[in-house]
C-alpha cells in the first residue's frame, strides 16, 4: 500500500441523490474527522436523472477527498456498488448509502472492530424507521428463507453497511460473476467477521427506488446465485409425483381388471392432468431462471461502463472531467 492512499474508503452509490448529498458529505466528513484517519468518498452516479452529478462535482472540487464517478446509465446499486469497490483505494471500505439511512457516525465503531483484526464488520439493523410493517415483514422472511437454502449463511437483517478490509476487497474483485448480489457475495468470501448493531434511519429526502416487484427479483436474484435447492426441489417434486402417478396407475389397472371398466374417471383424469401440468411448469421456470442466468453470465458483458470520473488513474485518459 502506497503512503498516499487513504485508510478508509467510503463507497456511496448514488441514484438520483440530489437533494440529500451535501448532508452526507458534512455528516461524513465531521465523523471522519473525529476518527483521525485519512479517507476518501467515492460516489458513483448510477445514471441518475436530477443534478446528483453537478453536486457530486461541486463537492469534489470543494475537498478533492470525494472522488466522482459517473457511470453511463443506470445500472443498479450492486453494480453501481461494484464500480465503487473496485475504485477503492483504502485500506479499507465502507460502502454506506446515500440517503443517510446507514448512520455515518457508526463508523467508528466499524473501525475500532477493524483495528481490533477483523476483516468484516456487519452492521446489524436492530430497528429500522420508515419502513413499512410489510418490507420489514417480507425482509424477515426473506433472509430466513434464504439462509436456509444458501450455501454460505448470509447474515439477516444486514444491508451493504459493513467494512471491508483490503484483503476482502481484493477477493471480491476475483469474483467473476456478472449478475452480483453483494449481500451473498460479502459472506461467501469469508474472513474474521463481527457483527455490530444500530438503529436504521428513515431516509432523509426523496424516494426509495425500491418497490415490491424489484424486491421479489432481487430476492430471486438472491436465491438462484447462491442456492441450487430449487433445481434439487424440481427433481424431487417430479419423482414424488412420478411416484403417485405410478401407484394410481397401478390402482386404476387392478381396478379395472377386477371390476371391469365402467368408463367414469374424468373428474380424476383432469385432476391429473391438471396437477402434472403444473409441476411441469413450475420445474420448467425454474430451470429457465438458472438458464436465464447462465445466459447473462455467459455474455460476459462488463457489469458497468464509466463515462467519466475524477480519479486520477482514469483521467489520464480523455473519459476525465478535468
Ligand atoms: N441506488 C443506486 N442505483 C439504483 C438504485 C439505488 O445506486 O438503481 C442507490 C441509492 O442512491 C441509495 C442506495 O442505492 O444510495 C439505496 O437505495 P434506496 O434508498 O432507494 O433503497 P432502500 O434503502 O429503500 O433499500
Ligand atoms: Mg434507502
Amino acid at each position: 500500500m502506497t503512503t498516499n492512499n487513504p485508510n478508509v474508503s467510503l463507497i456511496v452509490p448514488c441514484h438520483n441523490e440530489a437533494e440529500n448529498l451535501s448532508a452526507l458529505y458534512e455528516r461524513v466528513r465531521n465523523v471522519m474527522e473525529s476518527t483521525g484517519k485519512t479517507w476518501e468518498m467515492v460516489c458513483i452516479n448510477d445514471g441518475s436523472k436530477d443534478d446528483t452529478l453537478d453536486r457530486l462535482l461541486a463537492l469534489h472540487d470543494l475537498d478533492p477527498r470525494v472522488v466522482v464517478i459517473d457511470l453511463s446509465r443506470n445500472f443498479g446499486k450492486e453494480a453501481a456498488l461494484t464500480a465503487g469497490l473496485d475504485h477503492a483505494l483504502g485500506d479499507c471500505a465502507i460502502p454506506l448509502d446515500a440517503d443517510l439511512q446507514d448512520p455515518p457516525e457508526l463508523i467508528p465503531e466499524l473501525l475500532a472492530k477493524w483495528k481490533e483484526g477483523y476483516d468484516v464488520v456487519n452492521a446489524v439493523r436492530l430497528t429500522r424507521k420508515g419502513e413499512t410493517w410489510l418490507k420489514r415483514a417480507t425482509s424477515y422472511a426473506f433472509y430466513r428463507f434464504i439462509n436456509r437454502m444458501s450455501e454460505v449463511p448470509i447474515p439477516a437483517d444486514t444491508g451493504d453497511f459493513r467494512l471491508l478490509s483490503r484483503p476482502v476487497l481484493d477477493a471480491l474483485k476475483m469474483l467473476p460473476e456478472r449478475r452480483r448480489f453483494m449481500k451473498g457475495l460479502f459472506a461467501w468470501v469469508g474472513f474474521r467477521t463481527i457483527d455490530v448493531h444500530y438503529h436504521r434511519e428513515p431516509r432523509l429526502s426523496g424516494k426509495t427506488t425500491w418497490n415490491y416487484w424489484k424486491l421479489w427479483n432481487f430476492a430471486i436474484e438472491g436465491i438462484t446465485s447462491f442456492s441450487r435447492v430449487p433445481l434439487q426441489l424440481a427433481a424431487h417434486l417430479g419423482l414424488a409425483v412420478s411416484i403417485l402417478a405410478f401407484l394410481y396407475a397401478a390402482y386404476l389397472i387392478i381396478g379395472t381388471l377386477v371390476y371391469g371398466n365402467p368408463v367414469k374417471g374424468y373428474p380424476s383424469m383432469m385432476v391429473t392432468l391438471l396437477f402434472l401440468g403444473g409441476v411441469q411448469l413450475i420445474a420448467l421456470g425454474v430451470i429457465g431462471e438458472y438458464l436465464g442466468r447462465i445466459y447473462e453470465e455467459t455474455k460476459g458483458r462488463p457489469v458497468y461502463l464509466i463515462r467519466g470520473s475524477t480519479t486520477k488513474s482514469l483521467h489520464d485518459d480523455k473519459h476525465g472531467f478535468e
